[in-house]
């Protein structure tokens, strides 16, 4: 049977170029990058390698770059290390309504321990509220949080004016742009962004390996203490394998993100036409341009996202119902429901994230596959209209 993978935002392969780079880190390059002998050395200089290149994928000074196990870490430390530190100076936060849950957990953590949390609502689109953060941002807002673009419906966030309003007032921005970093260009210095989570595997990197920019000037505390690696910030022996491999990876993805974005967008775009054409009912989540180059996130009236992912998949195609990592619950996406969707409209939302291994062939073959199944679906329910069936 043919097998089609449209589920990257959720995991990646490795590019095997990548892990032909990281191979050596398994076998014969066991030296600790803190050792002070050639063993070392040549993990240390490889770690170096790697930090200048995940620098230059987002325009940041190499020493800016902290390696964390992913975007997960990456989140919790921005978040908990930049209000920690600052506690003094304020004890507001901001954040918005559609973040990963590695920023919602860890800002209501803080709520916990005394921080006030604010929550930016966002539009119909998904776009945040820029005047919501205008009217919200006082001499108390010590970090403010905004994805540079959101892993569920694809929406690019107008970070740059966010960065205006948050330094106007002496605020330092965090951005979560793990989904957005190896897709779009994105610009540490361009945003005047003081810091940035990216994860390794969303760009064909390993799994189980990020890293964190933190502007030169900005300090955070250390949310994990020990031997001192990584500038203090982040102690524990470096995952030399996978650093490497996310510095590979982050190479690539620099290298070839501009030719791979034209060529998505177009299979996106050919995508969601194909959709909306041929299912009635049928409608698309998310910024209809201001949009990630791979997201295609659709409604279907009538549907219940669980049996239409279980039918695809006896069909070979791999898709999602929202986030990978809060699909173990069975709630509706905290993302579609900020948006204005009801519980059922979101519970019938699908999303497909298309990858480099991706072709015209494949969103053919699941086009002319989905309006059947969906037929089929809508044929069983109850609640589907005569004319619909
Ligand atoms: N932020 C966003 C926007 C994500 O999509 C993800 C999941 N890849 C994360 C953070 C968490 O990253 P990780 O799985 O590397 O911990």
């Amino acid at each position: 049977m043919r097998r089609i993978y449209l589920d990257h935002m959720a995991g990646m392969p490795i590019d095997k170029r990548v892990l032909e780079v990281m191979r050596p880190y398994f076998d014969t390059h066991y030296g600790n990058p803190s050792s002070p002998h050639s063993f070392g050395n040549e993990v240390r200089q490889a770690i170096d390698d790697a930090r200048s290149k995940v620098a230059a994928l987002i325009g940041a000074k190499t020493r800016e770059i902290l390696f964390t196990s992913g975007g997960t870490e990456s989140n919790n430390l921005a978040i908990k290390g930049v209000a920690y530190r600052n506690k003094n100076k304020g004890n507001h936060v901001i954040t918005s309504s559609i973040e990963h849950m590695s920023v919602i957990n860890p800002s209501k953590d803080l709520s916990k321990q005394g921080f006030h949390v604010t929550y930016l609502p966002v539009d119909p689109y998904g776009i945040v509220d820029v005047e919501a953060l205008s009217e919200a941002i006082t001499d108390q807002t010590i970090l403010v949080s905004i994805m540079y673009a959101n892993n569920e419906i694809g929406t690019i966030e107008p970070i740059s004016e966010i960065s205006e309003i948050v330094h106007e007032k002496g605020g330092l921005l965090h951005v979560d742009a793990v989904a957005a970093a190896g897709q779009i260009p994105v610009d540490v210095q361009k945003d005047d962004i003081d810091l940035l989570s990216l994860s390794s595997n969303d760009l064909y990197g390993p799994k189980g390996v990020g890293a964190l920019y933190v502007k030169t000037g900005t300090r955070i505390q250390p949310i994990t203490q020990g031997g001192g690696q990584e500038r203090g910030i982040r102690s524990g022996t470096e995952n030399a394998a996978g650093i490497v491999g996310m510095g590979a990876a982050a190479e690539l993805a620099k290298r070839e993100m501009t030719a791979e974005a034209t060529r998505l967008t177009k299979l996106r775009d050919r995508f969601i036409q194909a959709l909306l054409d041929s299912i009635p009912q049928s409608y698309l989540n998310g910024h209809p341009t201001q949009r990630l180059p791979n997201n295609v996130n659709v409604r279907l009236s009538y549907i219940e996202g669980e049996s239409l992912l279980l039918s695809l998949d006896m069909e070979g195609v791999a898709a999602s119902s929202g986030s990978a990592c809060t699909s173990k619950t069975l709630e509706p996406s905290h993302v579609l429901l900020a948006t204005g969707l009801k519980h059922e409209e979101a519970h019938g939302s699908l999303l497909f994230t298309l990858g480099r291994q991706n072709t015209d062939e494949d969103v053919t073959y699941v086009v002319e596959l989905l309006p059947g199944i969906v037929k089929r679906l809508r044929a069983i329910s109850p609640l589907t209209p005569k004319e619909l069936i």
